[in-house]
């Protein structure tokens, strides 16, 4: 069955209406290609907007004095939706997803539902000495960790993360590996992200990972699976700043020139839902940070019956050039 009818009043945030480029939904269409929704095989829970750490890159625009965390009456109806639909793979994230009080109770109870469970981390919310049993109840439930480590250089990691932000990830990376994560044949899975610090793309992936590969494991013994190089989002913190240093148009200008066509059909909200710390669904988490709700429908995830509908169009902005720019961002 297709989503629930009630509250379907249209909500469109144009974030991207004073920018030079051309509208993506123009791109889409010199290419005769239209985004739409496929089987939803992915549930994402945005448990909160609360973080430790302020990055200028956030498109979110998380950081300590964000109040936005998900409340049990939420994580209730986003369990009992995660039940009823089963989707292959659900990834938490947030906001320092840490930071919410019940993000323990919530993984013991999505584990059984999902056959990968994925936990986005910032490594130091992770490390702040809090959260020790958390990284037992990842290592026991063999969750998946997508942790953020932008660059193997500590001056660059804490000029856009904070100080010390470098010293503490690279401890947390230590104790996840002493656990098994990252290793082969344990099971346990570590994913590194990076990204630029500034207005520009990033480098290419597999010369990224490399060095990351070999730098960590020679330093500090640490090994992973997978790195992600993922441009920054022109949203949140991340877009005022391109705002104040005059670099918005140019770093447009910049991602819509890479535009790939073959790059849309794998672009993650075809495949994904995403749920807001309030229980609103989104086509994905950039389309939540700009308050664009899933197909232009404010839904909450009490009122889903089904999964998205197959099909249903996709609401785009500017930002969405970010995940057709060169190989794409998915
Ligand atoms: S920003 Fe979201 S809606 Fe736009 S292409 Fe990317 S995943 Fe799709």
């Amino acid at each position: 069955m297709a989503q629930a009818s009630s509250s379907k009043q249209t909500e469109r945030l144009d974030t991207g209406s004073f920018s030079r480029v051309a509208p993506f939904s123009l791109a889409l269409a010199r290419h005769d290609l239209k985004l739409r929704r496929k089987k939803t095989t992915t549930l994402q829970i945005n448990v909160g907007l609360l973080c430790n750490q302020a990055c200028r890159h956030c498109h979110l625009s998380a950081g300590p004095n964000r109040v936005e965390n998900m409340q049990p009456d939420t994580l209730d109806a986003v369990v009992d939706y995660a039940s009823k639909i089963r989707f292959g793979t659900i990834d938490i994230t947030g906001g320092a997803p840490e930071l919410n009080p019940h993000i323990t109770d919530l993984i013991e109870r999505l584990s059984p539902l999902a056959s990968t469970l994925m936990f986005r981390s910032n490594l130091s919310a992770l490390n702040d000495g809090k959260h020790d049993q958390l990284m037992s109840v990842l290592t026991d439930h063999k969750v998946v960790i997508v942790a953020s480590f932008p660059a193997l250089n500590a001056s660059q990691t804490n000029s856009q993360r904070g100080t010390g932000i470098f010293e503490v990830s690279i401890d947390a990376l230590q104790k996840l590996s002493a656990r098994g994560y990252g290793r082969e044949g344990s099971g346990l899975e570590l994913n590194l992200v990076s990204n630029p610090t500034g207005a520009f793309l990033p480098p290419p992936q597999d010369q990224t990972e490399k060095r990351f590969r070999k730098v960590l494991r020679d330093k500090w013994g640490v090994s992973f699976n997978n790195l992600l190089n993922f441009a920054n989002v022109p949203l949140g913190r991340f877009r005022q700043w391109l705002i104040k240093s005059n670099n918005l148009d140019m770093y447009l200008e910049k991602l819509a020139a890479g535009f790939n066509p073959c790059a849309v059909s794998g672009v993650m909200c075809r495949t994904l839902v995403s749920v807001s710390w309030d229980g609103y669904l989104f086509d994905c988490d950039f389309n939540l940070a700009a308050g664009i709700y899933m197909s232009g429908h404010k839904i909450h995830v009490s009122e889903m019956t089904g999964p998205p509908r197959e099909g249903a169009p996709i609401a785009t902005a500017d930002h969405c050039y970010t995940c057709t720019a060169g190989s794409g961002f998915t």
